[in-house]
């Protein structure tokens, strides 16, 4: 596939200017930004079509999220794109300093298919914000959203400013193999490692927004009834596909039986008696995931749910328990309607257990004890974390979202996503005098004078 024509005419465009200017960047904010109002319907319909999303959902962790991710840009974007003043060390008197956030260049946006939408306009937002051109590549297994998408950009923006190519795996790398200022890829931990791997030959920074075993750890003390409403609408939202989701939920063994009675009634009240017939449950993606996460209930003891059907890719909300510590359910992350509940006598299992995995994105904690939050928070690494609920943490837009080790590096969301597509390129502006002597060779000090003379400016 021949993508560097593409790729040198968007640099050329970069390199022509055209992106640097901040009301330029504003009216591309504001063109996406109508672009999203004005197609919402087609949007809504291809986020129904790829994953069953209802419209209440598609709107608030998609759309919506975009479209306030937007705002807030416009918002924020002549603070951002300031140079900041910095007072630098008397050594270097007199002088001006800045920090001035520039375009990376020409960047490449890789999304997954779970929020098809929200993960490729999201970072999107932050690299036009940030002056960069991009190239766009959705998944190929949320074709309806990828094709909307393709058309919407299209509509409104130049190829050699913002580029949709749509594709598999050999596009992706195809891609991968040009040299790109700046990645933000979004997908698998194993997809996360190939990518960087490519990155590393042309040396392009990566931003990887990737996956995990986010651990839900519920203490005795827990307020049950809300504690478990938030678990099941953080773990079936999007039928489980979402990469902060509770993985597993670690439960205090005295309210095991009232957390499992809780949950079960929640996810009844949510979703009725019958989730297949409700709008706001879920399908799986595919065949491939649906075989996947059957395998994985198949001889697991099932407390709930576990109904499926193949030709509507549906599985029900499932609940399972007892898992042998190696069961393989336990083992990756599930990314579907499958919650094993694990229970605990004493905190420190559960510490030690989750110290042995590997850094997951999330970490979700339900206690009022404010010394137990501090402990797990101390003890247990994550990208982010939320007390007392699921996935909150990640609605606003200051708090950057991202992972640590497995789960990923650098961060997005509001001026992390502007952050994430910006070089900070430190300036100092000097006069030509005065000019002392004393700064060349050779030395006109003694070797103590010079180190009490560098000490004393602060250069030492
Ligand atoms: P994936 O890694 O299979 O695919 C993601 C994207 O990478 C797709 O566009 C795909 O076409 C492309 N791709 C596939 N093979 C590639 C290769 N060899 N080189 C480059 N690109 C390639 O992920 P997925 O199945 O679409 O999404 C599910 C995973 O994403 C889960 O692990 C989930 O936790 C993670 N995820 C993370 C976040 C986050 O923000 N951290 C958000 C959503 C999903």
């Amino acid at each position: 596939m021949e993508f560097s024509a593409l790729i040198a005419r968007q640099r050329a465009f970069f390199l022509s200017g055209q992106t640097l200017d901040v009301n330029g960047r504003r009216q591309s904010l504001r063109a996406l930004l109508e672009a999203l109002e004005s197609n919402e319907q087609i949007l809504l319909e291809s986020l129904h079509a790829d994953l069953h999303k209802s419209a209440h959902d598609a709107f608030a962790s998609e759309i919506g999220m975009v479209a306030g991710e937007i705002r807030h840009a416009l918002k924020h974007l002549s603070s951002w794109t300031r140079a900041k003043k910095i007072r630098e060390s008397w050594m270097a008197w007199p002088s001006s300093s800045c920090v001035r956030p520039e375009p990376m260049g020409v960047a490449l946006i890789i999304g997954p298919w779970n929020y098809p939408l929200q993960l490729l306009l999201g970072p999107l937002v932050g690299a036009i914000a940030a002056g960069n051109c991009a190239v766009v590549k959705p998944s190929e297994f949320a074709p309806h959203t990828g094709a909307a998408v393709a058309r919407l950009i299209g509509d409104i923006f130049p190829p050699e400013f913002i580029a949709v190519v749509q594709g598999d795996e050999t596009t992706a790398t195809g891609l991968l193999r040009e040299k790109f200022d700046t990645i933000f890829f979004t997908g698998s931990t194993r997809v996360g490692r190939e990518v960087m791997s490519a990155a590393a030959k042309h040396l392009t920074p990566v931003t990887l927004e990737l996956g995990g075993k986010c651990p839900a750890i519920v203490c005795a003390d827990a307020d049950i009834e809300i504690t478990a409403r938030r678990i099941v609408w953080g773990k079936f939202l999007n039928a489980g596909q979402t990469c902060v989701a509770p993985n597993h939920v670690w439960v205090d063994r005295r309210i095991e039986r009232e957390l499992n009675a809780a949950i079960i009634k929640a996810i009844g009240e949510f979703f009725g008696d019958d989730p297949q017939r409700s709008a706001a449950y879920g399908r799986i993606i595919n065949r491939r995931h649906f075989d996947r996460l059957c395998a994985l209930i198949d001889g697991a003891q099932i407390e709930y749910g576990g109904v499926r059907d193949a030709d509507d890719l549906y599985l029900a909300p499932t609940i399972v328990s007892r898992l042998a510590e190696d069961a393989p359910l336990l083992a990756e992350e599930i990314f579907g309607p499958i919650l094993p509940l694990r229970m605990f006598d004493d905190l420190d299992q559960v510490i030690t257990n989750e110290r042995t995995q590997q850094v997951p994105l999330a970490m979700y904690a339900f206690t009022h004890d404010r010394k137990i939050q501090d402990q797990l928070l101390n003890e247990i690494r994550s990208g982010g974390a939320c007390i007392n609920d699921t996935i909150m943490h990640l609605v606003g837009r200051e708090l950057p979202f991202g992972g640590l080790g497995e789960s990923g590096m650098g961060a997005s969301h509001g001026k992390a996503s502007f952050d994430a597509f910006s070089h900070r390129r430190s300036i100092m502006r000097r006069p030509f005098k005065p000019d002392p002597a004393m700064r060349y060779p050779p030395a006109r000090v003694g070797f103590a004078a010079f180190k009490r003379i560098l000490r004393f400016f602060g250069a030492a």
